[in-house]
């Protein structure tokens, strides 16, 4: 028995699909698709996200990010808007019709959060925050469980135990690069964890290649990489003016950039024999 009981390949022989449902559409994420997470590092005010939500739609995104609690390694960096954000991005929701995900920092948001959004993120600072683990275990909301800076394959994998022992079962994995010696690049793309977790593990792999590289010219490149390896989809940051974006500019794809990712990302889904990840119901 491997120490990551549920995670592992031995528990669950067929891959984990998980689906998301809104008025709209179904997005699906899992082996066999690939889903396109989009949406800038931090929502910063409700006329630039809902202009980039609609654009993002239009492009192909099959789910929007926003950021509204933002781990920022000074407290003097925009910390995000925080609760008074929620709003805007319910209204992105409910006019776009695309799901949306965004980070859970503090269990003492949950009950806040829950309502407003379909994937609550746990981001790489939190991956072995157990309180939190354990509290997002009980729900039936799927969770992405983002790699630690510096933690391991098993390390991982035993963070995503403690959800699935609570018994969410809807949990997907996020490689967003490790720290190592190399300081080029934000973090090292481990590249090598994807095809590693997905025979190790049934749960869907998810690539963000923007907090990976921490450059917007590297993104492209390393989501293709990605879908190559067997990701089941990316997760990267768009924003409509990425000089003047409050947090993490420097690796925001615009919306043109975007467009030509996904363009470039649909060869290698179909290279892949993978499918898109939104299915339409109206
Ligand atoms: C994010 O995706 O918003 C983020 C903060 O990334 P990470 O937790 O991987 O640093
Ligand atoms: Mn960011």
């Amino acid at each position: 028995m491997k120490p990551f009981q549920l995670a592992s390949r031995d528990a669950c022989q067929t891959d984990t699909i998980i689906t998301i449902a809104t008025p709209v559409r179904q997005v699906f994420i899992g082996e066999g698709y690939c889903t396109l997470i989009a949406g800038p590092c931090a929502v910063e005010n409700r006329h630039d996200y809902l202009n980039l939500a609609h654009h993002l739609k239009e492009l192909g995104a099959d789910i929007l990010r926003g950021g509204l609690f933002k781990p920022r390694t000074s407290p003097y960096s925009f910390q995000g808007l925080g609760r008074s954000g929620v709003d805007i991005l319910n209204q992105a929701r409910l006019e776009t019709g695309l799901p949306v995900i965004t980070e859970i920092m503090d269990v003492r948001d949950l009950d806040f959060l829950y309502p407003h959004t379909d994937i609550l993120q746990v981001g790489s600072r939190n991956m072995q925050n157990y309180t939190l683990l354990e509290e997002l275990g009980r729900l039936d909301k799927p969770v992405m469980l983002k790699r630690g800076l510096s933690a391991t394959i098993e390390e991982w994998l035993l963070a995503a135990e403690y959800l699935l022992k609570g018994g969410n079962k809807q949990i997907i994995l996020c490689e967003r690069g490790i720290r190592t010696f190399e300081t080029y690049t934000r973090n090292t793309v481990d590249i090598g964890a994807v095809p590693v977790v997905k025979q190790l593990s049934h749960l869907p792999v998810i690539v963000d290649p923007s907090h990976a590289t921490g450059k917007w010219k590297m993104v492209t490149p390393i989501a293709c990489a990605a879908i190559a390896a067997g990701a089941d989809g990316v997760m990267v940051e768009v924003h409509q003016d990425p000089d003047r974006a409050l947090s993490d500019g420097k690796q925001s794809l615009t919306p043109d950039n975007f467009a030509r990712m996904a363009g470039k990302l649909i060869q290698h889904t179909l290279i892949n024999h993978k499918q898109g990840a939104s299915q339409l119901l109206l």
